[in-house]
C-alpha cells in the first residue's frame, strides 16, 4: 500500500448492533473516503452506551489519532457522542450564539417554533469547528487536540454523505496530499472465478503494486483493479493499462467497464442498433422483462415478454405446435425455438430470446436434470438455441438463466464470438 492517511471509523447506534439498521455508513465512508486517498485502517460498531463510545475513540485516538464517527448526535439521544467525546479531549461544550441563531432561523423557514431542549445541539466543544448541516439539524464537528482529530457526523446517511463531500473530504484533501486510493472495475459473465483466474493469475506481478480482487456472485465475477496511494494522475495511468491488459485476456466475457446492469449493455446495444426485442419466458416466470424493464429508457426497445409457464399458454400464445411439446417436452431445443418465433413474430421484434427450463427443486430426470435450462435466441431471422445446466437452488437457477439469456443476447447482436469453453 503506498502512502496514505489512515482513519478509524466507528459507527454508533444500538440499532447497528441488532441489525435492524444496516450500516451503509461504514461502506460509503470506505469507498468515498479511498477515493480521497484516506484509508479506513479499521472500522467499529458500539451501541448508544457513553461508556462504549469513549473506550472505542479514546483506542482509535492512541492508535490511529484520526477518527470519524456517525450517529448519536441528535437531540433524541440526548447528544450522548458529543458529550462523550468533548469529555474525553477535555473540549468542555460551549454555547455557541450563532448556531443557535442558524437553527433558530432554519426552524423558522419551516414555519416552525423551535423548542428549548434543541438548545443541546448549540452546544460547541471549546475549540471545535462546526461543520454546518444545510441538510438536517445535527451539525458536524471538527475536533482537533493534541492526541489527534475525531470528526463527529450525524447518522441519518443522506445528511452525513453530504457532510463527508462538502466540509470533511476538503479538509482531509489538504492533510492526504495528492495520494488517492482508486478503483476500476471490469464486470464478467459467463466464466467462471477459477478460469479467470488461470486466464489472469500472471498479471499480477505485472500490474503491481494495483491489486486484482475477484468479486463473484450469481450472475458473473467482477474484477476490481485497485490503485493504493499513488498520485491521482499515476493512478488513472495504471488503471488504464492494467484494465487493457484484462481485456487483452478475457475481454470475451467482459461486459461492462463500471457499475453497469447486463440489461441496461444490452438495452444500449439494442437502441444504437436500432433493434427492438421480445422476451419468452417459462422458468423464470417473467424475471428477464424485469430485469430490463427496471432500465430506465427500456422502451426505446423492450417490447415485451410473454410469460408461458404452461404448455397450453406456449401453444395459445406462442403458437407453439402442441404435438411438438408432447413429443419432445416443454424443455426441449425445439420448443425454444418455436418459443422465440412466436414471441418474435407476434410482437413484430427484430430479436427475441426464449427460456425454458427446469428451475427445481422438483421435476428433474436423469435425462434432465435441475437446473437444465433450454435458450433459443433469434436474430434477424437467424435462430439458434443452446443448453445450459446451471447449478443452485430454485431463484439461483432463475438468476443464472437470466444472465445467460442476456448475454447470449448480446453477443448475438454484436455478431460475436462464443469464446471457447462457454455455452451462451
Ligand atoms: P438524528 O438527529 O436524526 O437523531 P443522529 O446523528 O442522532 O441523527 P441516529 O439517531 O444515530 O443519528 O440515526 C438516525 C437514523 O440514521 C437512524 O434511524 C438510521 O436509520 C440511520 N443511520 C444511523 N446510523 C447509520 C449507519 N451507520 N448506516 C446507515 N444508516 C444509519
Amino acid at each position: 500500500m503506498g502512502a496514505t492517511l489512515p482513519v478509524e471509523v466507528l459507527t454508533i447506534g444500538t440499532e447497528l448492533l441488532l441489525g435492524f439498521t444496516v450500516d451503509t455508513n461504514a461502506a460509503f465512508l470506505g469507498t468515498t473516503l479511498a477515493d480521497a486517498g484516506v484509508a479506513v485502517t479499521r472500522r467499529a460498531t458500539v451501541g448508544d452506551e457513553a461508556d462504549d463510545i469513549r473506550a472505542a475513540v479514546d483506542a482509535a485516538l492512541t492508535r490511529t489519532g484520526l477518527v470519524i464517527t456517525t450517529g448519536g448526535l441528535g437531540p433524541t439521544r440526548d447528544d450522548i457522542t458529543k458529550h462523550v467525546i468533548a469529555d474525553l479531549l477535555a473540549m468542555p461544550l460551549e454555547f455557541d450564539e450563532l448556531l443557535w441563531a442558524s437553527l433558530v432561523e432554519r426552524w423558522a423557514r419551516m414555519g416552525r417554533t423551535i423548542s428549548e431542549s434543541n438548545r443541546s445541539q448549540a452546544m460547541v466543544p471549546r475549540g471545535g469547528v462546526v461543520l454546518p448541516n444545510k441538510w438536517g439539524s445535527a451539525s458536524g464537528l471538527w475536533l482537533e487536540g493534541p492526541r489527534g482529530i475525531v470528526i463527529l457526523l450525524p447518522g441519518v446517511p443522506f445528511e452525513m454523505r453530504n457532510l463527508i463531500q462538502h466540509e470533511v473530504l476538503p479538509r482531509l484533501a489538504e492533510r492526504a496530499g495528492d495520494h488517492v486510493i482508486r478503483s476500476r472495475m471490469l464486470r464478467t459473465s459467463g466464466i467462471a472465478e477459477s478460469s479467470l483466474g488461470e486466464r489472469v493469475a500472471d498479471l499480477s506481478d505485472v500490474i503491481a503494486p494495483l491489486t486484482i480482487a475477484y468479486l463473484p456472485d450469481l450472475t458473473g465475477v467482477d474484477l476490481r483493479l485497485t490503485a493504493w496511494g499513488l498520485p491521482a494522475s499515476e493512478a488513472d495511468g495504471r488503471l488504464d493499462a492494467a484494465a487493457a491488459l484484462l481485456r487483452e485476456r478475457v475481454g470475451a466475457w467482459i461486459y461492462a467497464d463500471g457499475a453497469m446492469d447486463l440489461a441496461e449493455v444490452l438495452i444500449a446495444e439494442c437502441a444504437e442498433r436500432g433493434k427492438t426485442l421480445a422476451v419468452a419466458e417459462s422458468c423464470t416466470g417473467g424475471l428477464l422483462g424485469a430485469r430490463l424493464t427496471a432500465i430506465s429508457g427500456a422502451s426505446a426497445v423492450f417490447l415485451g415478454s410473454a410469460v408461458t409457464y404452461s404448455d397450453a399458454a406456449k401453444s395459445a400464445m406462442l403458437d407453439v405446435d402442441a404435438t411438438l411439446v408432447q413429443r419432445d417436452g416443454a424443455v426441449s431445443p425445439l420448443v425454444a425455438e418455436a418459443m422465440v418465433r412466436g414471441v418474435v413474430a407476434r410482437l413484430d421484434a427484430s430479436c427475441g430470446v426464449a427460456i425454458t427450463g427446469i428451475a427445481g427443486p422438483t421435476g428433474g430426470s436423469e435425462e434432465k436434470p435441475v437446473g437444465t435450462v433450454w435458450f433459443a435466441f433469434s436474430v434477424g431471422g437467424a435462430v439458434d438455441s443452446v443448453k445450459v445446466i446451471f447449478p443452485g437452488t430454485r431463484p439461483e437457477v432463475q438468476a443464472r438463466a437470466v444472465q445467460a439469456a442476456l448475454l447470449g443476447l448480446l453477443r448475438r447482436i454484436r455478431g460475436a464470438a462464443v469464446p471457447g469453453g462457454t455455452m451462451i
